[in-house]
């Protein structure tokens, strides 16, 4: 008999992969590249979306190439994506107005200030699930049409597309200028600041506050559900799942209950809990969001802790740093000494996300002496991604009655072993690492999968889910409690310093 697979497209910030996958989940076949990250003035981060599209079309032949398949072998398509990035484009063109704006871009702190007049902050968190920050696509869709006068006339009329990566990539998938399909999933649609968490649709008043024409925005579905067969560059594939990719490794972690955690170690970092049918509200600084939807059930929701800056700050002392030549040599270096030697390193790239959300604060290294080596700095590196974690995790322990008891983790960072070491000491539960990393394709994999009845239940993909590393707690309380006050203390002089 013809093997049959599930193909998932994974639009991330630094690249996009294009996946199959066979029925016991096993990675059969991946097709990877990377797009540009342009960083046009200080906070500003663009990337192009005809680039990463380009980069798309190639992947999906690639990918089944690779795997020697025929597209009649792929039952499904799962498509997942960096969240909130976002793109405008001309309906007629197919080229978009402007560069894409990252979802790490920090130019909306000032137009922020100046939104939502008739709206208060608490009324949009209440609303949305967000605090007001950079992060969410509704300001930097704001700001692009504040960009250029025509954009706003051309977008009422409905001759421009808003779209976050998903939405751009279907609509491209489906035929773009000829008859693309304008969609985007109720996790996507979670992380503008124009939706409304209970209803999962755009809300009026936060299309006014925010400025934004209703003509120019996706029509929002379900998550899971039959949405399209693609047009270009394969024809003839149902996509049958559309799904935020931090959603997507909570869906491929298989935490599908209520109580169900798991933390992504990548560009960022993410702590999704998943928290079922309820909307649970934060008194701490996290984020709620819509964790995914089937067709014709009710969403699921999950409270979330945003990192911006995690396997970010590893990159930046490879690439404008030169400490080191591959990300993998972060740990070699920090493995050169005992510990930090006193010395801190917050990065706020973006700003500070979760919990603290002050969208101004700079980065520091706080405690440098002369004693401290590039050692020390690479430790202090990898202790800023376990710092930064253990901080949302005691946020969200704050929120929930039932404390995290374990953490399962995914994401390029947790090849990492000093770092999975550290977040095991400073989140102070065990971590667990899955034997399949690719957890953000195979979560969306898994949802196109379901859809298309590829896999009977989720008992099945449970089952599936094996171990592949464990890491314990190890540190003396009385030194811990030492490390996580020098940390407050550093993060609130970056905090300082950027006000
Ligand atoms: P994304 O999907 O956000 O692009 P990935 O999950 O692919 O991210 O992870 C890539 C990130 O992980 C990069 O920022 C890279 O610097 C970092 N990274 C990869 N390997 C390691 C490692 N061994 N140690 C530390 N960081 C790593």
């Amino acid at each position: 008999m013809t093997e049959r697979y599930v193909a998932a497209l994974d639009q991330g910030t630094t690249s996009s992969r294009c996946l199959l996958f066979d029925g016991q989940g096993r990675l059969v076949s991946l097709a990877q590249r990377q797009h540009h990250q342009h960083f046009p003035r200080s906070g500003w981060v663009e990337h192009d979306a005809l680039e990463i599209w380009e980069i798309v079309r190639r992947l999906v032949p690639e990918a089944l190439s690779n795997a020697g398949a025929a597209p009649e072998q792929v039952v499904a398509l799962g498509v997942t994506n960096q969240r909130e990035t976002t793109v405008v484009w001309d309906r007629d063109t197919g080229r978009p107005v402007a560069p894409a704006i990252v979802w790490q871009d920090t130019r909306t702190a000032e137009l922020l200030q100046s939104l939502c007049e008739n709206l208060d902050a608490a009324t949009v968190y209440e609303r949305t699930g967000l605090p007001a920050a950079t992060y969410f696509s509704g300001p930097k869709l704001r700001w692009i049409l504040d960009s250029d006068p025509s954009l706003r006339d051309r977008a009422e009329r409905g001759d421009l597309l808003f779209g976050t990566m998903d939405t751009w990539l279907v609509w491209n998938l489906t035929g773009g200028v000829d008859g693309g399909l304008h969609v985007t999933d109720v996790t996507n649609a979670s992380r503008t600041m124009l939706m409304d968490l209970r209803t999962l649709s755009w809300d009026p008043e936060l299309l006014a506050c925010m400025g934004v024409p209703a003509a120019m925005l996706p029509e929002i579905r379900p998550s899971m559900a039959e949405l399209a067969t693609t047009r270009d560059p394969v024809p003839g594939i149902p996509i049958t799942a559309v799904i935020g990719d931090q959603q997507a490794s909570l869906f491929g972690q298989t935490a599908f209950e209520p109580g169900e955690a798991k933390c992504t170690f990548g560009t960022g970092s993410f702590l999704l809990l998943n928290t079922g049918t309820e909307i649970a509200r934060s008194r701490h600084g996290l984020v709620t969001t819509v964790a995914h939807q089937v067709a014709g059930e009710p969403a699921v929701y999950a409270l979330e802790g945003s990192v911006a800056v995690a396997g970010a700050l590893v990159e930046w002392c490879r690439e404008s740093l030169d400490l080191i030549r591959s990300p993998a040599e972060i740990e070699t270096l920090a493995m050169t000494v005992d510990d930090n030697g006193g010395c801190y390193v917050v990065p706020a790239f973006s700003g500070l996300y979760a919990p603290r959300w002050e969208s101004r604060a700079q980065g520091i290294v706080a405690g440098l002496t002369g004693y401290v080596t590039k050692g020390h700095l690479a430790r202090a590196v990898l202790e800023a991604s376990a710092l930064q974690i253990s901080e949302v995790a005691r946020a969200m322990n704050r929120d929930v009655d039932v404390p995290l008891s374990s953490l399962a983790v995914d994401g390029g960072m947790t090849a990492n072993n000093l770092l999975m070491q550290a977040v095991a000491d400073y989140v102070d539960v065990p971590v667990v690492r899955p034997m399949m990393a690719e957890t953000v394709a195979l979560g969306a994999a898994y949802a196109a999968g379901l859809v298309a009845g590829y896999w009977p239940d989720r008992q099945v993909l449970k089952r599936q889910w094996h171990k592949a590393g464990e890491w314990h707690p190890e540190l003396d309380p009385a030194v811990r409690r030492q490390h996580l006050e020098r940390w407050d203390r550093a993060v609130e002089l970056a905090i300082a310093w950027g006000a």
